[in-house]
Parts: C-alpha cells; structure tokens; sequence
C-alpha cells in the first residue's frame, strides 16, 4: 500500500506559518515514504470560499517547494457527496433534525448551566412521521445528523500515541445543512476515502473530529486512514495563531520581510521536534532528517526573530546560482558571483543586496576626513588586475608608508572607498569598485 496524504486547507484567508506547517510535514512525510502529497481545496463553505484565496494557498505551496502529485477541489464533488449522504441514510445512520439554532443553542445552554456536556440530546430521533410531516408542513428543512455508535473508538496516534474516546461523550454531528449542502465532516471523509488516504496528518483541533470521522470511514465500510495530530503552534506568549493574523502570512513573511523560503521550511520542519534548528538548503535534506516520531507534543512557539535570525544564516550559505534570478529581479541584473560573495555575509534579507549594488556600482559621496591621508594611501593603490589579494597588499603597504594600524589605518580607508563605517569585507569590495572609482573617492570625489 502507497502511502498517501493530503493538504486540505480552506481557502477562506491565507496561510499563515500554522496552516503551511502542516502542509511541509504532510510533505516531508509523503516523500520520505515515497507516497503522493494531495492538495485539497476545502471549498464547499462557498459564504467564506474565494478563489484569490486558493489562488494564494497555491502560490505560497509553490513558493516553499511543496509540489503537489494531485489536486482536488471540493466543491467539483457534490454529486459524489450527494451519493455517499443516500448510502448513509439507507444505511440508517444519517437522521433529519429541525431544530433551528436557537432551540439548539437554549439546549446547550441549559446542559452547561447543569454541568453537563453539551451532548444533542437526539430529540430528533423520537419524532413520529407525524411530527416530521408536520414540521415541514410548517416550513422546516431538515438537517441531518451522523448517528454515532455509543462504543469506545480508540486510535494510535503517530504524535499523541493511544487516543480513545467513548462514543456516548460525543455529539451526533451535523453532516448536512438545512440547505442540502455536505459539511466538511462528511466531505473530508468520502475524499479520504476515495482517494485512498493513507494518513491524515493534521492540527490537533481535529482531535475530537477525528473519533467522530472514524465511525463514518467504517459506517461507508472504508478503510481507516492512520491519524497524526500536531501540537498547534503558539506566539512566544503561547496564544493561538489565528488565520487573521495577518503579519503572519506567509504572503507577508515574502513579500514583506523577505524571508528565504528555505528559511521558514527549516525553522517549520524542526519546530517542535528533537531535532535542533539549523539552516538547510535543500527540502532533501529536510526529507533525510524527517522523523515523525520526533514530532514531541508540547506546544511549540513560533518566534518571527528566530526566524529572521536564520534568514540570515540561509543567505549566507547560499550559492550564487542559487540567488542569480532574485538579484536580477531586484534590479541587479549585473550581479555576479563576485559581487555576490562579497556582500552575502552583511545580508539579513536578500533586498539589502541592493544597498551594496548601490555602494560598488552607483556614486558614492565618500567621507574622507584626512585627505592627506587618503592621498598618499590613494598613491600606493597598485594596477590592475586585482583580485582578493589586492587589499593586503595595498594596505600593507600603506601601513608600512604611514605607520598606521589597525582602525586608523582601515577605517579612513572604509570611508572613503564606501561612504560607510560598516560593510562587507574591503578584500572583498576592492577588485569590485576597480580602480578609477577606488582612486576618485579616494580623492573626495563622489563617484
Ligand atoms: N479544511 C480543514 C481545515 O482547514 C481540513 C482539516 C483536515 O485536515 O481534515 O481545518
């Protein structure tokens, strides 16, 4: 059996790093089992549904490397949902309800204000054919809920280990609307099992869902999927990270902090495990180290400086060819692997490479306070051709004519060649300025 799992957000907001989370570890699992990653569009809440949602799901998949085998929208699959509500009423175990929301919310509120549970009290199952035809006289429809068996369900979960829930604790749930529509409960189910869903790995709100969706995979006679529920992430207070949570969009985290989508895929596929959080190159690397039995179960913290820290890190281990078509699109078409090398070391997010384009390619006024100085270090500049060893012996030689060392002697000669304090290595800046530019700011000159 080909191990296969699924994606299924519902494209109702954008990602944020909770919902993609889910997806890398989906991901990571399927290709280290060599099985099959489906993208689910959970779209049948069609108040909420967008396309420029799911547009956006998919830009952001893309975006992270996560390459989907197959992709499903729900809302392509009524007729299938429609089949599958006959068959569970045939079988007796779908039933109608008219209660109308509040007759249900005075319901729960009594229950609770009892100290009881919020259980539906299946009301609906002692209605007469008389009543029920009296009610839709009056105008009702019905909606109709799952008849749950009242016997223990019990499962291993691949996070949390044995879970068991007895049935009599849990709800009847509602599976279709009033309106006819298929709720997800019931949607998610006939997917998983239509498309042959080896495990469902998802957030552990789902926990309560889950004992609920495996008496419908048994009552369609389907094959029980396994079942991993993650621990949620938090924010370093330890609050929820809710959808609306817009800074944290992975559209934000792009587009806004120039976050390296390497980056988030190591910061996400570690976060929580026993693993320690490195920078990672590759998505491979990620599939090589990926465990689910390292997934632990406390709560694990999203912290966005943890993440901007190894943004950093990322940027500067990656190769030139690796950034050749960023820099282009940032404007820097010029941009080579010298260049590159040079200022990947001073870059916290990749745009800031054009700080450095600007110091090495565009004029510069230079801050030349001793010009005596710069005037005889400009004299001792050697010709070119120069390469990485042209600084050393350039200043070397300064040093040896001046007598200067240490900060008097570089950061004169840092602030005249780059108009700044602070910057990548001047071994490295030097053969990129040339020459005649070296020698104009040299001079005083903005060039
Ligand atoms: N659309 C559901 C959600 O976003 C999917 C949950 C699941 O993975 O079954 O919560």
């Amino acid at each position: 059996m080909s191990v296969a799992v699924r994606f299924a957000p519902s494209p109702t907001g954008l990602l944020h790093v909770g919902n993609i989370r889910l997806a890398l570890v989906n991901w990571l699992f399927a290709r280290k089992e060599g099985g099959s990653f489906l993208l689910r569009m959970d779209d049948t809440d069609e108040e909420r549904s967008r396309p420029e949602y799911a547009e956006g799901i998919e830009r952001d998949l893309r975006w992270l490397g996560l390459h989907w085998d197959r992709f499903e929208r729900e809302s392509d699959r009524y007729p299938r949902y429609d089949e599958a509500t006959e068959a569970l009423k045939a079988a007796g175990r779908l039933y109608p309800c008219y209660e109308t929301p509040e007759e249900l919310n005075l319901k729960r509120a009594s229950l609770v204000s009892q100290g009881r549970p919020p259980i539906y009290d299946r009301a609906a199952l002692r209605l007469t054919d008389a009543d029920r035809a009296r009610l839709e006289r009056e105008g009702r429809k019905p909606h109709w809920r799952f008849k749950l068996e009242h016997s223990p369900v019990d499962w291993t979960d691949l996070v949390r280990g044995p879970v068991h829930f007895e049935g009599t604790a849990l709800s009847d749930p509602v599976l279709i609307r009033e309106d006819g529509r298929p709720l997800y409960t019931l949607t998610s189910v006939v997917d998983d099992a239509d498309f042959a869903i080896t495990h469902v790995i998802r957030g552990e709100d789902h926990v309560a869902n889950t004992a609920v969706q495996i008496q419908i995979f048994e009552a369609m006679g389907a094959a029980v999927p396994a079942f991993a529920h993650l621990p949620l992430l938090t924010d370093a207070g330890g609050q929820g990270l809710s959808k609306r949570l817009g800074s944290l969009s992975i559209a934000s985290l792009r587009e806004e902090e120039g976050i390296e989508p390497m980056a988030l895929a190591s910061l996400l596929a570690k976060l929580g495990t026993s693993d320690a959080i490195e920078p990672r190159l590759t998505l491979d690397e990620l599939v090589a180290e990926f465990d689910m039995g390292k997934i632990a179960r406390g709560t694990p913290k999203f912290d966005p400086e943890e993440l901007a820290r190894l943004n950093a890190r990322i940027l500067h281990l990656l190769p030139f060819d690796r950034v050749r078509n960023d820099l282009a699109a940032l404007g820097l078409e010029g941009a080579d692997e010298a260049f590159w090398e040079a200022v990947r070391p001073n870059l916290s997010r990749l745009s800031e490479a054009r700080d450095w384009w600007a110091v090495t390619h565009a004029p510069v006024a230079p801050l030349v306070e001793d010009p005596d100085f710069a005037a005889r270090a400009a004299a001792l500049l050697p010709a070119e051709p120069w390469d990485l060893s042209t600084w050393g012996a350039w200043t070397g030689a300064v040093k040896a004519e001046t007598g200067r060392k240490g900060k008097d002697l570089f950061l004169p000669l840092r602030r005249a060649l780059t108009g700044r304090d602070h910057g990548p290595e001047l071994k490295n800046l030097l053969p990129l300025l040339g020459r005649e530019r070296a020698l104009k700011r040299l001079a005083g000159e903005t060039a």
